[in-house]
C-alpha cells in the first residue's frame, strides 16, 4: 500500500551542504565547536568511556549521579532520571506509571512513543482532541480515581503549544489528577535557560512529571524524567526500558551535561531562533502565503497544500534546489492532515529563508 501510494519511508543520506530547514538542531549545538572540546576533554579524563552494563548493575556512576543532579538544578526539580533516549523515557514512564483501575488521557497528537507506552500499560486510555480543553474537562469529568493526563508542550508534527497553564487549572478542579508533560521539543528553546515551557510559566510545581530529550534543542542524545524523588524510586524499579537496558556512554553522558552548562551562560542561539522566527512570520505576510501556513509563532512552521502528491512534489523540487524540507504524511500526522514541515533554526539566514520562500512560492501558480 505504502510503496503503490509512493508513502514509503526511506532511508536517504543527504549532502553535508543542504540547507537545513528540516532537523530538530534548532540551536545549531550538534556542531558547536565549544561543546565539542568540553565533550572531548571530559573523556580524555576518564580511563573508562563504555558502561559495560544496565544502570542496576554495573553502568552507575558518580558522573550519572553528579549529572543528574545538575540536570534537577537546571530544570528546577528535585530530580531527574536519566534515559537512553526521548523514545525510552516514553515507553518507560507510560507503561508502569498508571494501575489498571485508573486512566490515562491524552491529546490526540501526542508522539508515537507516548502513545506505545500507555499501550503497553494496563489503565484505561482515553483520548481528547488535539489542545480541546473543553473536552479533556468532560473526560475528566466522567472518570472516578486517578488520572493521568499527557500533553507535549510543543507539539512536533503540528508546531502548536499546549495550553498549559489552562490546563493545569482544569487539572486542579478533580482530585488525584496528575498533569504529565513531554517537553523534547520545548527544551532548550523556551524559558530563560531553555529550561522548557514548564519553567517558562512558573508551573514546576503543578506538573506531575516532565519529560526531557536532548537530542533536538540541545544536539546530543538521551532524555530525562523531571519529578519528585518518590517518582524517580518508582520509575528505577518498575520501568523496563530504565532497567533492562546498557546504560549510556559518557561521550554521551558528557555530551549532555556540555549542552546544558553551555545554555546556562549562553542567550546567544535563543535570541538567533526568535529573530529568525521573526523574519519567517514576517516574509510570508510580505508574500502573501498566510493562507498556506499554520498561524504559528514557533520554530516548527506547517505549510499545507489540499493535495498529498503535490506535497511530495514540492519537497522534492526544494531538495532538488539544495533546500532541505520534509514532507509529513500519513501514517505519521492523520489522512487530511499532510503538510511540509519547516525547521527555523537560529544558523538560518535571511538570505536563506527569502531563496525557500520564492521556492515554495514559484510552485503555487
Ligand atoms: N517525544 C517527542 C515529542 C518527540 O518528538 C520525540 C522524537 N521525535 C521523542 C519523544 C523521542 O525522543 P528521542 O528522539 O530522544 O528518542
Amino acid at each position: 500500500m505504502r510503496f503503490s501510494s509512493g508513502s514509503q519511508r526511506i532511508l536517504k543520506s543527504l549532502p553535508e551542504d543542504i540547507v537545513d530547514f528540516f532537523s530538530n538542531d534548532y540551536l545549531g549545538l550538534t556542531r558547536h565547536s565549544g561543546i565539542k572540546s568540553l565533550v572531548i576533554r571530559t573523556l580524555e579524563q576518564s580511563e573508562k568511556f563504555g558502561s559495560g552494563g544496565s544502570r542496576l548493575v554495573s553502568g552507575q556512576s558518580y558522573f550519572y549521579e553528579n549529572l543528574e543532579k545538575e540536570l534537577s538544578q537546571f530544570y528546577n526539580s528535585t530530580c531527574a532520571l536519566l534515559f537512553n533516549s526521548g523514545y525510552h523515557a516514553n515507553i518507560g514512564i507510560f507503561s508502569c506509571i498508571a494501575q489498571r483501575k485508573d486512566y490515562i488521557i491524552f491529546d490526540e497528537y501526542i508522539h508515537n512513543s507516548i502513545y506505545n507506552g500507555i499501550r503497553l500499560g494496563l489503565s484505561e486510555k482515553i483520548k481528547f482532541r488535539h489542545n480541546k480543553l473543553q473536552e479533556l474537562e468532560e473526560k475528566l469529568c466522567r472518570t472516578k480515581g486517578i488520572k493521568y493526563v499527557v500533553v507535549e508542550s510543543l507539539y512536533s508534527m503540528s508546531g502548536e503549544l499546549a495550553p498549559l497553564k489552562e490546563m493545569v487549572t482544569i487539572c486542579r478542579k478533580y482530585p488525584d489528577t496528575f498533569l504529565i508533560v513531554d517537553e523534547a521539543h520545548s527544551g532548550g528553546i523556551y524559558g530563560t535557560k531553555g529550561e522548557g515551557r514548564v519553567v517558562e510559566l512558573g508551573l514546576e510545581n503543578e506538573v506531575f512529571a516532565r519529560i526531557h530529550a536532548f537530542g533536538k534543542a540541545f544536539g546530543c542524545f538521551g532524555a530525562a524524567v523531571i519529578g519528585s524523588e518518590r517518582l524517580k524510586s518508582y520509575l528505577i524499579n518498575f520501568a523496563p526500558s530504565f532497567i533492562y537496558t546498557t546504560a549510556l556512554p559518557l561521550a554521551v553522558l558528557a555530551h549532555i551535561q556540555a549542552a546544558h552548562r553551555y545554555l546556562l551562560q549562553s542567550f546567544k542561539e535563543r535570541k538567533l531562533l526568535w529573530k529568525v522566527v521573526e523574519y519567517f512570520r514576517t516574509s510570508i505576510y510580505r508574500e502573501k502565503l498566510e493562507r498556506y501556513f499554520s498561524a504559528l509563532e514557533g520554530p516548527i512552521q506547517i505549510f499545507s497544500l489540499e493535495r498529498e502528491e503535490q506535497l511530495c512534489e514540492l519537497e522534492k523540487f526544494v531538495r532538488e534546489k539544495g533546500y532541505g524540507v520534509k514532507a509529513i504524511l500519513p501514517p505519521t500526522v492523520a489522512k487530511g492532515k499532510s503538510c511540509l514541515r519547516i525547521c527555523l533554526h537560529s544558523f538560518n539566514t535571511y538570505e536563506q529563508i527569502d531563496k525557500l520562500i520564492s521556492l515554495i512560492k514559484s510552485q503555487l501558480k
